[in-house]
């Protein structure tokens, strides 16, 4: 048994948020304070530091055929970024599309315990396992992609009932061993192989008929009603075009009050005022979530620099195209199931565009005031590399130093946002539901998050510094599961994550109809799709499921 004794404990599950006190662990988890007052436990005095759970990605691009084919793009990043994380650990560079290792050794080394790959194409599932299975530390899940695909189009066209839909969608996730279901551009992937360039939600699709906003409404109810702790994770239709405010806004009153995740919402919350026809509606965003407890956000916060987009929007990618850097580009697609689109970029300060894009990232963070309903993401590496995350936790932490950067900033973008105008600072307490407690509760990992006994020992402490960003990146001590994973920023352990799961319930019924459609339209056969128990054991993975409570009990 381990104590750590008289650090801060920062956990806003508790009440106070910050306390003084005594932690103790027994093996991987946190224990209530032994009866016998802790004879024989290893004693270590951390008065002075603060002590926080792991800290977990709700949406980052970490493994799978984007990822792979974002590293084939980034010859000059892994050129300019060749440091391994630690000395003796295996390398694998790039700051923008790290190894799987580094991803690993990175993450940890910040504090963070969890991540999860927003993006797995449905036949593509078992590359992407294997390679979720090859991070190293981290706890792992993916979001299966859903809502461009021809079957669930063609059933929606002809009018299945949500029962069907329901049965296909946890089908789906058993298939591909997924954690929730992710939407992107719903029907725009599709839209886009007949031609058409911009899917409107309310624009029937050119092949089915079918309008996202019948998709969207189909796909939430279904994860509602399968207990699918995860609300429908959702990428909007019309990514990055001026005045897709409508369409985000749409896209709320289309899950009809029932739980929905909008991601990555900075690229969704523009306007199209002033005299570029590019403005900031942030403000409307916000209060939308405001008024609607229905629904979170991550931000997709953008960083100034070189990183590479890498997104299933093929049609955004393709809008794209045009200011690649530097100038490559790819697109892809796999059995008509998905698209995705990779393109190299670089954010720039003093281009009024992305000046403005960072400044509506952090509008939505300071506007919206919930922060259990709002997580921290740059939507890595589209919005800028994970190793950010401290900057950007420093810009909501210290008003002074957003100042500093909004100085920086292109002049016109600068006027057009009421950045400078916000006094709020986030709190630790804040920070920590953020980027633990929150993302925990949404994705129903019930033992992770938090500080109380039964919890995973998945820890991280800090020293308080003057300097809140070097504090975030270099934590002094991280802990996975009670054992010391990082020190000062060097790894010191690597045990492997788990990959985290749900198996919603379904009708075996409906494989019959899959079977055929996959006879008639796909290239695999249907018995070798889903991946087989034992496979992701098999790549060194190990498997945590987590339960489905149908009837809305959401934790
Ligand atoms: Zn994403």
């Amino acid at each position: 048994m381990l104590c750590l004794a008289g650090g801060k404990l920062v956990d806003p599950t508790q009440t106070p948020a910050e306390r003084v006190g005594d932690l103790w662990i027994d093996g991987e988890r946190i224990v209530a304070p032994p009866a016998d007052g802790g004879k024989g436990a290893e004693v270590r005095d951390i008065s002075g530091k603060l002590v926080l759970a792991g800290a977990i990605d709700i949406h980052s691009h970490i493994a799978g055929g984007k990822v792979n084919l974002g590293r084939l793009l980034s010859s000059a990043d892994h050129r300019a970024n060749v440091e391994a994380a630690s000395d003796g650990l295996r390398g694998g560079s790039g700051l923008a599309t790290p190894s799987t290792f580094t991803t690993g050794y990175r993450y940890a080394a910040m504090g963070y315990t969890a991540a999860f790959e927003p993006a797995m194409v449905a036949a593509n599932a078992r590359a992407t396992h294997l390679e979720m299975a090859d991070v190293p530390i981290l706890d792992k899940g993916a979001y299966v992609m859903l809502g461009n695909d021809e079957f669930l189009l063609q059933r929606l066209a002809a009018g299945a009932s949500q029962t069907e839909i329901n049965d296909y969608v946890a089908w789906t996730i058993q298939a591909t061993a997924a954690h929730a279901v992710k939407v992107v551009n719903a029907g725009g992937i599709s839209a886009f192989k007949f031609n058409t360039r911009a899917l409107g939600i309310d624009e029937p699709g050119p092949q089915h008929g079918v309008t996202p906003r019948r998709i969207i409404q189909a796909l939430s109810r279904a994860v509602h009603e399968l207990g699918v702790p995860h609300p429908l994770h959702v990428h909007c239709n019309n990514l990055g075009i001026p005045g897709n405010v409508d369409t985000t806004l749409a896209t709320i009153d289309a899950a009809e009050g029932l739980p929905i995740h909008l991601t990555h919402v900075q690229f969704h919350s523009y306007g199209t005022e002033g005299k570029r026809g590019f403005s900031s509606a942030a403000a409307r965003i916000a209060e939308a979530v405001n008024a609607n407890p229905n629904v979170s956000v991550d931000v997709g916060q953008i960083v100034f620099g070189p990183t590479m987009t890498e997104s299933g929007d093929t049609q955004a990618q393709f809008r794209n195209r045009t200011h690649a850097s530097p100038k490559k580009w790819l697109s892809m697609d796999i059995e008509c199931d998905a698209g995705c689109g990779l393109v190299p970029f670089r954010y720039r300060d003093k281009n009024f565009v992305n000046a403005l894009q960072w400044a509506i990232g952090l509008e939505l963070f300071l506007l919206i005031r919930d922060p259990w309903r709002v997580f921290l993401t740059t939507d890595h590496p589209n919005g800028g590399p994970f190793a950010s995350y401290p900057q950007l936790v420093r810009l909501l932490m210290e008003r002074s130093y957003r100042e500093e950067c909004l100085a920086q900033i292109n002049a016109s973008a600068r006027k057009l946002s009421v950045v400078g105008g916000i006094a709020r600072e986030y709190t630790l307490a804040e920070i920590a539901a953020m980027t633990r407690a929150a993302p925990a509760k949404s994705l129903g990992l019930r033992d992770r998050g938090h500080l109380a006994p039964g919890a995973r020992a998945d820890l991280v402490i800090y020293e308080p510094g003057s300097d809140i960003e070097t504090m975030f990146r270099t934590p002094v001590q991280v802990l996975k599961g009670g054992v010391e994973v990082a020190r000062g920023g060097r790894i010191r352990s690597v045990p492997p994550g788990a990959t985290q799961l749900v198996r919603p319930g379904y009708d075996k019924q409906i494989e019959r109809s899959l079977k055929r459609f996959f006879d008639d339209h796909m290239t695999v056969q249907f018995g070798n799709f889903p991946l087989a128990e034992g496979e992701i054991a098999e790549a060194g993975g190990r498997i945590e499921e987590h339960a489905c409570v149908v009837g809305g009990g959401r934790a």
